[in-house]
């Protein structure tokens, strides 16, 4: 099994890295523009630990919105189906920074992994912890058994600096009076923990509970509930990819999340967690070739949720 898999992405790799390389850097948040285009990067673990990785896969990069999904975990984990007042499981079918729906929605995000949805689980988080930064850190750094995961400041004060977009979301939505905090407070937190830098490897690790019922695979301890899971996964599913979410299902079918760091996450259910790094990405602000690789991935493998 581990040897299938092995061929199939050393052969992936070596046919993408050897196509041209399209799409653009995120340059919205300066600090990301620095890094190597060409960076390239694929990880796949096992349930049982075992793992495949191919390229640049010990370099860490910033996670982006993929912290969403684990600030999610956390926050539904702490306060349950209760978390559903504050926002919703629509795909919005929208870019992941719009404005537009929260005026007809009266302030409920369609879903946890737009930017609204995650300022308003930051906001419930603030409330939840008198330290909520480091609280978050420590619940990344458990999922991945690492003590050396952390925030980028560089990249916060960055995206804090030029993120006038999701100060307007923010204070749009607290107009409507769900953002209880102090807009400024929950963008800080909201800009840390889209910060977080891990490698590819270190990313599969984390999401393993998603791909395991919902418990750690390392120590079993159980993370949230089958039910849960399911639930989290569905919404990965549904909007992971922003206005892109059905392309992403339709063309890999899987679940999974993408973030402007160019990294993808994706999962199959009891079998695998799967990673691909390219941060040049595509105008709806996913990674050109972790999209790719992950259509070629399971066409190839002939798997799939569906
Ligand atoms: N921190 C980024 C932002 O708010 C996250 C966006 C993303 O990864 N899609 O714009």
């Amino acid at each position: 099994m581990n040897h299938h898999y092995q061929n199939i992405i050393a052969s992936i790799f070596d046919q993408i890295k050897a196509e041209e390389n399209p799409g653009a850097v995120a340059a919205y948040i300066p600090e990301l523009a620095h890094v190597d285009p060409n960076l390239f990067a694929v990880s796949l673990k096992l349930l049982d630990g075992q793992s495949i990785d191919y390229g640049n896969h010990n370099t860490g990069f910033s996670i982006q919105s993929i912290s969403k999904v684990l600030l999610l975990c956390m926050v539904y984990k702490e306060i349950g189906e209760k978390i559903w007042e504050r926002v919703d499981v629509e795909p919005s079918g929208n870019p992941f920074n719009s404005l537009v729906q929260l005026e007809s929605d009266n302030g409920i995000p369609r879903n946890p992994f737009i930017n609204a949805g995650a300022l308003v689980i930051s906001d419930i988080l603030i409330d939840l912890y008198d330290d909520p930064s480091t609280a978050f850190l420590d619940f990344v750094r458990d999922l991945t058994d690492s003590v050396s995961i952390n925030y980028s400041d560089v990249v916060t004060e960055s995206e804090l600096k030029n993120g006038f977009r999701n100060a307007a979301l923010c204070n749009f939505i607290k107009s409507f009076g769900n953002i209880k905090n102090n807009p400024d407070d929950v963008l800080r937190l909201y800009s840390q923990i889209c910060s977080v830098e891990m490698n590819c490897l270190e990313l599969c690790t984390a999401f393993s509970f998603l791909a395991n019922g919902g418990k750690k695979t390392s120590d079993q301890k159980q993370i949230l509930t089958k039910s849960q899971t399911k639930r989290v996964n569905a919404i990965m599913q549904t909007c992971g990819f922003y206005d892109e979410s059905g392309e992403f299902s339709f063309r890999v079918g899987l679940p999974g999340k993408s973030g402007v760091g160019g990294g993808i996450v994706a999962l199959f259910p009891g079998r695998y967690v799967i990673t691909v790094w390219s941060p040049k990405l595509n105008p709806k602000g996913n990674s050109y070739r972790g999209m790719k690789f992950l259509e070629l991935f399971t066409t190839a493998t002939e798997e799939s949720i569906f």
